[in-house]
């Protein structure tokens, strides 16, 4: 008994003891003595500690990253021109954090919870710290549920799955922010909530996005959080961080998160800055050596978690920018090494005007395949072959005159399956309509069209697909495998869609 009342009491004390000591700290103040390029110099604050929170006189605030014996470097998220050297500076005893929560949803915010959208102010009732630690082995699960993107070429030929890392990689202009904005829109009727993390990007890009997620009526389900190209390197280097608590919050409530990352490659230039300025030493292309570890700290947050974790899921679709259609440069090499698979996007097909311009044969999955849909997996093996086989023969028969009968049908059937394959951007088509059109092509049912009728022909087939075969449609998106009655019931469906399509033509 009086042992009991005696912990109490020392508990007491070594409570109060430690907000002494946090007082004490808070009271400690150190002064700039140099600042400029996103960074600050300061001595003092001999108790600051690795990534605490600083506060500039005036309401600035900083991270300290660099501890050294008599100065401390401060990566700052604002604006550098506000500070001069002298100003005071003291420590806040919290690592940098962000809001967290549902009434994030729908608004465009920094990481620091700064308004961008000029909407009513932000609700949230608690900031989590911006770096945490990701679950572990054991904590995880395998995936086992698809994220349908809703583009054709990527849910049938390199499908993900709710918890993996797919890379979207590419040179500039060719459909990557595309890909991923057409992903967080086939998400509004999912339950899957979306974050769409712009990093150093132009503020017109941005208001892009967003006008197109807020017409899409997708916005409401999807936080935007940006750092701009004109942000200091300190807010866009912690960006991401924030952007993946955000999501963690959904995922640790047993919901199923998405999160976009555009790009990757500016948030790796914002860190080589940081790092030079800080005069770290340079490594490969200038970047620093733990560019690795930023970047893989960061990937591996996102996962899907064990039932006993609660079974929530956290989808990252990182964006990385090539230069040249160089995927074996350094930073590509090592988002591609970090990530389960990517989604390479190619100039070439860009330009040809076959869009998405998904390069199939460099593009790869590697977890999310168990996850198809038995249906979509089972026309999408016959579509896999139909156009590898037509990539080589094109090439090929480019040099023929003549070609035998064979060879023209084949050629003729992969040009059909590649016309399948494009889709307009922010269209995203729900998987029973992916099947149906699918299958009718694999069928060669579109083989005796026109090429240009070809477009025409699949709407009709995924238009009567669900009007006709609504019970068909609910069993290929149950994860239901079809027997060959149904698979006989969607060709006979599709002939008839084509039968009455060119009905209406000559008419
Ligand atoms: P950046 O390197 O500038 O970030 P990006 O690779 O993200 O470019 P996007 O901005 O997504 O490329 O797309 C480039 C252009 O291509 C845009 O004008 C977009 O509207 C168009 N585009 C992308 N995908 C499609 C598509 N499937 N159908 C039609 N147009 C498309
Ligand atoms: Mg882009």
């Amino acid at each position: 008994m009086l042992q009991a009342l005696l912990d109490d009491v020392m508990t007491t004390v070594h409570a109060a003891s430690e907000r002494h000591a946090l007082d004490l700290c808070l009271r400690e103040t150190g002064t700039v003595v140099q600042v400029g390029g996103g960074i600050a110099r300061i001595k003092g604050l001999p108790g600051a500690t690795a990534e605490e929170l600083l506060r500039f006189r005036g309401g600035m605030l900083g991270v300290a990253i660099n501890l050294e014996p008599d100065e401390i470097g401060v990566m700052l998220l604002g604006d550098s021109d506000k500070l001069s050297a002298g100003i005071e500076v003291s420590g806040t005893g919290r690592e940098a954090d962000t809001p967290i929560g549902e009434g994030l949803l729908g608004r465009v915010i920094d990481a620091t919870g700064r308004l961008l959208d000029h909407g009513k102010p932000l609700r949230f009732s608690e900031r989590w710290p911006v770096e945490r630690p990701a679950p572990a082995i054991i904590e995880r699960a395998p995936v086992t549920v698809p994220l349908e993107t809703g583009i054709k070429a990527i849910d049938a030929l390199i499908p993900i799955g709710r918890g993996q890392r797919e890379l979207i990689v590419g040179d500039r202009q060719t459909g990557k922010t595309s890909v991923a904005v057409d992903t967080i829109i086939n998400q509004r009727d999912k339950e899957v909530v979306c974050i769409y993390c712009a990093i150093g990007q132009r503020g017109t890009a941005v208001a892009r996005v967003v006008d197109t997620l807020r017409r899409h009526e997708a916005l409401d389900n999807t936080i935007v959080i940006v750092a701009s190209d004109e942000d200091p390197p300190g807010l866009r280097f912690i960006t991401p961080y924030a952007a993946m608590t955000m999501a963690e919050y959904f995922m640790e409530k047993g919901r199923d998160a998405l999160i976009v990352y555009d790009d990757l490659t500016r948030h790796a230039r914002a860190y080589r800055e940081l790092s030079l300025l800080l005069r770290r030493p340079p490594g490969r292309e200038a970047y620093p050596g733990d560019i690795f570890y930023i970047h893989s700290r960061l990937l591996e947050r996102a996962t899907h978690l064990s039932a006993a974790r609660g079974g929530g899921s956290l989808t990252a679709l990182p964006i990385i920018e090539t230069q040249a259609q160089d995927i074996s440069a350094y930073i590509p090499t090592n988002l591609i090494s970090i990530t389960d698979g990517q989604v390479y996007l190619s100039p070439t097909l860009f330009h040809k005007g076959l869009l998405p311009a998904i390069d199939v044969g460099k593009s790869v999955s590697r977890v999310g395949g168990k996850t198809q849909y038995p249906a979509l997996r089972a026309v999408a093996g016959d579509l896999r072959l139909a156009y590898a086989q037509f990539e080589e023969l094109e090439t090929f028969a480019r040099f023929a005159t003549r070609l035998d009968e064979d060879t023209r049908r084949t050629i003729e059937h992969g040009r059909r399956v590649r016309e399948v394959l494009k889709q307009s951007e922010h269209q995203p088509l729900r998987a029973s309509k992916q099947i149906a059109g699918l299958k009718a092509v694999n069928a060669g049912l579109f083989d005796d069209l026109p090429l240009d009728q070809v477009a025409a022909a699949e709407v009709a087939v995924q238009e009567r697909m669900s009007r006709e075969l609504p019970e068909l449609c609910e069993r290929m998106e149950a994860g239901r495998k079809l027997d060959d009655e149904a698979w006989r019931q969607v060709l006979e469906m599709a002939r008839d869609a084509i039968i009455g399509l060119r009905g209406q033509s000559r008419a």
